[in-house]
């Protein structure tokens, strides 16, 4: 008997593995797994479940790629229904993880039970790299898995990761590529004194006004063919002082990019530095900057591969899907240093969202692309 898609998009939803709790859906996956046939890796990082299920051992080896744990349900009772009891109402599954992203791997499962059936004896195998850990920190999951596999000299030769990727229809996009994102972190010192006194100090505020001012005006890049340009925002702002007739000693700001690939991280904190040190130098104030570094920007060059995806998307669901780097980073970034990646899953419009929902046709579709997917590229 094949796996069914819903049953098991609900018994996954049922475990309510709010980041980074894993509340046994890991376990549930890998069961059914096993069922298949898969022999299952189970790898903890701390507190972290992953998952490295393979069935097969020749190559090629084709792999899907998600994650399991969900962001927190919010107000429990805007729902309409229990976002751990997963509810079909008027054809749709409503639940936490309906469309990021249980129900996707559910959809992976049942195609690979039902290639199974089907192909007996394929040359290759096929495995799924599930993490517990994306929705949070992202430090113990996919990134510390791919480490592992590297260490194990597994190869994987092509990898679907099955995070939601449409906006509105099944089949309107896949993702080839992603944004790269920097955070950095910027503190200017300047001389706290009287505000009537402004000779005995030396107010930074100004000066964060004047560098930020430069680093929102800049022009970065106009965009490429495969990416938007790349962009700049201020997201904090600060001064700790609590009366008003005394200069602060130092001012704080926070700002974030996503960039494409005419940049790296290194080439834009280069280019960032080199604005907050002469304009310090200027008002003669000292700076301290530090980077959190996300992920670069990558993309995928359209190959065979990609492109039998494309052609299978397009039979099934009469679109054909516009390849994209849009949106924010996804674990494809750690997966790119092993292998070529592309995304393709369901639609995202209700991700994160109270009464979050997919609609039943939807999760039948998924599956049979990934079911055609198999075929074709195993063929
Ligand atoms: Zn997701």
């Amino acid at each position: 008997m094949p796996i069914s898609e819903l049953k098991l998009s609900k018994e996954l939803i049922r475990r309510p593995s709010v980041t980074p709790k894993d509340a046994g859906a890991i376990n549930l996956l890998a069961k059914n797994l096993r069922s298949l046939g898969f022999k299952c890796k189970i790898i903890n990082f701390k507190n972290i479940k992953n998952l490295y299920a393979k069935l097969g051992r020749s190559s090629p080896n084709f792999c899907y790629a998600g994650h399991t744990d969900v962001v927190p349900p919010g107000n429990m009772n805007d729902w309409s229904v229990n976002p751990f009891k997963p509810t079909v109402k008027n054809n749709k599954l409503i639940g936490r993880g309906a469309n990021d992203m249980k129900a996707s791997i559910a959809c992976f499962v049942a195609a690979v039970s039902r290639f199974k059936t089907k192909n007996k004896k394929f040359k290759g195998s096929i495995s799924l790299l599930i993490t517990g850990d994306e929705e949070g920190i992202a430090i113990n999951g996919t990134k510390r898995v791919v480490e592992y596999l590297k260490r194990k000299k597994e190869k994987i030769d092509f990898c679907l990761v099955g995070e939601p990727t449409n906006q509105n229809k099944l089949g309107e996009m896949m993702k080839i590529g992603r944004r790269g994102s920097i955070t950095g972190y910027l503190a200017v010192y300047g001389t706290q004194g009287h505000v009537a006194y402004p000779h005995d100090a030396n107010n930074p505020a100004p000066v964060i006004t004047k560098i930020l001012n430069q680093i929102e005006n800049l022009k970065l890049d106009k965009g490429t063919k495969n990416f938007q340009p790349s962009n700049l925002e201020i997201v904090k702002m600060n001064i700790e002082n609590t009366a008003d007739n005394v200069i602060p000693a130092e001012a704080t700001a926070t700002f974030n990019i996503r960039f494409n690939n005419k940049h790296s991280s290194s080439s834009l904190k280069r280019k960032f530095n080199n604005i907050f040190r002469k304009t310090c130098k200027k008002s003669k104030c000292f700076f301290k900057i530090s980077y959190m570094v996300s992920g670069e920007a990558f993309i995928t060059v359209p190959n065979k591969t990609t492109k039998m995806i494309q052609n299978t998307i397009k039979k099934i669901t009469k679109i054909k899907p516009k390849l994209s780097t849009t949106g924010g980073t996804s674990d494809a970034r750690f997966i790119r240093k092993i292998a070529p990646c592309i995304e393709f899953g369901l639609v995202g419009k209700t991700m994160h969202k109270i009464d979050e929902s997919v609609p039943v046709s939807d999760l039948k579709k998924l599956t049979n692309i990934y079911l055609n997917i198999l075929e074709n590229y195993f063929k």
